[in-house]
């Protein structure tokens, strides 16, 4: 029998610090039967906290941990679960005014960021 140290799971998946969702990303982790079978990181603005210049510190841990889980549990796929009405979306709007719209440019912004990576 083959013993492999590398155990293979679906994704990692990259979300949310907001309170409000945890619970609601853990139900469609479920729903679509990857409970157990994921890596996790949870950051402030998911796609817009490891994108947006506003929170470039927080780039290369991302990544790093991207790579990291690509290594140790043979993911290939990396799930991003942004939000409406997240916090991160208010601090990076560098216009006054702000509404669904202007988010919604901004997390597609994040989504077009992480794909050229
Ligand atoms: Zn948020």
């Amino acid at each position: 029998m083959a013993n492999s140290l590398i155990k293979k799971y679906e994704a990692m998946v990259l979300s949310c610090i907001d309170p409000r969702f945890q619970s609601k990303v853990h139900s469609y982790l479920k729903r679509n039967k990857l409970s157990d079978k994921y890596s996790s990181f949870t950051i402030a603005g998911a796609g817009i906290g490891v994108t947006h210049k506003k929170f470039k510190k927080w780039h290369f841990t991302f990544w790093d941990n991207l790579r990291t889980s690509i290594k140790l549990h043979g993911i290939n796929t990396l799930i991003v679960i942004n939000h409406k009405d997240c916090g991160a979306a208010k601090i990076v709007n560098a216009k006054k005014k702000f509404n669904s719209i202007i988010e919604h440019k901004i997390h597609n912004q994040s989504f077009i960021m992480i794909k050229k990576n």
